[in-house]
């Protein structure tokens, strides 16, 4: 089978949107070193590594990992590089307390069955179960993020909290770029949403869905002109009006 998306590209100057299973990872490309936002399912970490060579990148260029929060189809790659190249995998604070066993914010199977009577959502459980949906979900040991400020990794990523999907939820703004890699806070489809175009996930992923509403607000005030989503194809134009519609 020949894939129509190609597997990874440069969404803006030194950043790469790459696609696994039915989610997204961003890398931030400065010289020979890579940060890698987010990293797919554990059955992904194959495309992961795949997308870093395809850009002429070896595993080990991979400075570290920021992940948006500590569900399984975010970290499962993070899992892959932590073992085989000591890669260093940061969270925010409130998402290291949830990791241990598991993360308890996560959707079950019990909270995603009642959906399953639609073909395309059927197919696309299918899919994860395969990605490693079921587990075991593993959780890199993290560190914790800094407080505040640019972090010092290419693409001098800033951290900012957008709580309510999980405790934790963090987004990164790429103030050089004007883009922001919004992961579960703000997406632009997902397999159980009829609709496309900037939107927040369905409820029942969302540990505090009224935190999740009122933590748009962090991200509305970022002067940000392309949205990188966890879900969903990129968005282009102000991140405020990807919100107001998110919102609608
Ligand atoms: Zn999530």
């Amino acid at each position: 089978m020949t894939r129509t998306t190609p597997p990874v590209h440069e969404a803006a100057a030194g950043v790469f949107f790459a696609r696994g299973t039915d989610v997204n990872w961003i890398l931030l490309r400065e010289g020979r070193d890579l940060t890698l936002i987010d990293s797919g399912w554990p059955g992904d970490a194959d495309a992961l590594l795949a997308s870093v060579r395809a850009l002429g990148h070896r595993p080990e260029d991979v400075r570290a990992v920021l992940l948006t929060h500590a569900h399984i189809d975010h970290m499962g790659g993070a899992v892959h590089l932590h073992q085989r190249y000591r890669t260093p995998v940061f969270l925010h604070q409130a998402e290291l307390a949830q990791t241990g066993g598991g993360h308890k914010q996560q959707a079950t199977a019990a909270d995603i069955a009642p959906h399953l009577w639609k073909p395309s959502a059927l197919a696309w459980s299918l899919r994860i179960v395969r990605a490693g949906a079921l587990g075991p979900h593993r959780v890199p040991p993290a560190l914790p993020l800094p407080a505040t400020g640019a972090l010092d990794l290419p693409g001098r990523p800033v951290p900012v909290p957008c709580h309510g999907h999980t405790s934790g939820h963090t987004a990164y703004f790429l103030p050089a770029i004007g883009a922001v890699a919004t992961g579960d806070a703000l997406v632009t489809a997902h397999p159980l949403s009829r609709t496309r175009g900037p939107q927040l996930l369905p409820k029942l992923f969302s540990h505090d869905p009224a935190a999740t509403a009122s933590s748009l607000d962090a991200l509305a005030a970022l002067d940000a002109g392309l949205v990188l989503p966890g879900h969903g194809s990129p968005w282009h134009g102000p991140v405020a009006d990807a919100v107001a519609a998110a919102r609608e």
